[in-house]
C-alpha cells in the first residue's frame, strides 16, 4: 500500500488518505505524541491507507489513544469504524450532536448514498458503526490527553455542519480546522467555502472564525489540505469567500442553474484553480470533494430559513 506521509514538526505528521483514490485533497494527521492522536482519519476507503501510514510511522493496533474527527461528514467520519476496529485501545471523540451518527451510520450513509447515488460506492466506501462505549462526546469545549502534559483542546465550532468542533494542539499551537474554514488549495493558495447542505449557517460560520482568531493559533491545519502559516490572512479571507458566495446566491434568486452560473461567473476569476489556463485536473479534483452545486444549495437553504435536520 502506496502512503504519503509528511512531517511537519511538532511531532505531526500529515497522511495522505487518498479519498476515492486521489492524491492531494483528504488530510489525516497524526500527532505522535506519548498518547498518540489521529484526527480526521478520512473515508471508509481510505482506512487500509490510514492504516498502512500508521505502521510506516511506528503505530501498532495497541498504541493509538485517541481518533478524533472534526465532524461527521463522511470524507473526515466514514473511516471511524474501521479504524476503531483496528486499534482497540483508541477512544473515539466527536461533538455530542455527530456521536449518534457514529454508533449507527444509517441514516448518515442512506442520506449521502441519496445525494451522491451511484458515485457513493466510489467516493466513500461502506461505514462501519463504532462501538458506542468508545465514543466520547464533547461538548463547547472539551480535551484530549495527548501524554507528557500535552493537550488537544476541542471548540464547538459551528456553521460548516453544526456539530463541528475545532482543535488546539497546546504544545505547537497547531489549529486543526477541518470544513470550518473553507477549503485550502495548497497548488494555489486559494481559499474556497464549503457550505453544503443542510447545516450551513454564514453568522454561525462567521463567529466560528472570529472565535479561530481569537485562539491565537501558530499554524492552521486544513483537512482540505494541509498546513497554512498565514493564520490571520487565511481566516479574513475564508470570511470574505463565504460572504461573496452568499451576497451571490441571494441576488442570483431561488434558480440553482442560475445561482450556480452567476457564482462561477463571478468567483471562477478569484481562484487560482479556476482561472483561464489553470489545470483542468485540478480544479475537477476539488469540484469532487467540495462541488459549485453543492455549495450553492446549502447556501440557498440557509436563505430559505433551514435549520439543519
Ligand atoms: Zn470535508
Amino acid at each position: 500500500m502506496e502512503t504519503t506521509i509528511t512531517p511537519l514538526g511538532g511531532d505531526v505528521h500529515e497522511i495522505d488518505t487518498r479519498m476515492a483514490g486521489h492524491t492531494g485533497i483528504t488530510a489525516g494527521y497524526l500527532i505522535r505524541s506519548d498518547r498518540p492522536c489521529l484526527v480526521e482519519p478520512g473515508t471508509a476507503g481510505s482506512a487500509p491507507v490510514v492504516a498502512a501510514a500508521l505502521d510506516a510511522l511506528g503505530i501498532g493496533p495497541d498504541d493509538l489513544a485517541t481518533v478524533v474527527v472534526t465532524h461527521i461528514h463522511l470524507d473526515h467520519a466514514g473511516g471511524v469504524g474501521a479504524i476503531a476496529a483496528r486499534y482497540p485501545s483508541a477512544e473515539v471523540v466527536v461533538h455530542e450532536k455527530g456521536a449518534r451518527h457514529l454508533a449507527d451510520p444509517t441514516r448518515l450513509v442512506r442520506s449521502a448514498r441519496r445525494v451522491f447515488g451511484d458515485a457513493f460506492d466510489t467516493l466513500f466506501g461502506d461505514m462501519t458503526p463504532t462501538d458506542a462505549a468508545r465514543i466520547r462526546s464533547v461538548d463547547d469545549v472539551g480535551a484530549i490527553d495527548l501524554g507528557g502534559g500535552r493537550r488537544l483542546e476541542t471548540h464547538h465550532s459551528p456553521g460548516h455542519a453544526r456539530h463541528h468542533i475545532g482543535l488546539v494542539d497546546s504544545a505547537t499551537g497547531d489549529l486543526y480546522v477541518g470544513d470550518a474554514a473553507g477549503v485550502y488549495v495548497p497548488e494555489t493558495a486559494d481559499v474556497r467555502p464549503a457550505t453544503p447542505p443542510p447545516d450551513f449557517d454564514l453568522d454561525a460560520a462567521l463567529a466560528s472564525l472570529r472565535m479561530f482568531a481569537g485562539l491565537g493559533p501558530q499554524r492552521l491545519l486544513f483537512a482540505h489540505y494541509g498546513p497554512v502559516t498565514a493564520v490571520a490572512d487565511t481566516l479574513d479571507r475564508s470570511a470574505e469567500e463565504l460572504r461573496i458566495w452568499v451576497d451571490t446566491v441571494r441576488e442570483a434568486g431561488d434558480d440553482v442553474d442560475h445561482a450556480v452560473a452567476l457564482v462561477r461567473e463571478r468567483t471562477d476569476p478569484r481562484y487560482g484553480i479556476t482561472r483561464p489556463g489553470a489545470d483542468p485536473e485540478l480544479a475537477a479534483k476539488f469540484e469532487t470533494l467540495s462541488s459549485t452545486r453543492a455549495n450553492v444549495t446549502g447556501i440557498m437553504h440557509a436563505l430559505s430559513g433551514g435549520t439543519g435536520r
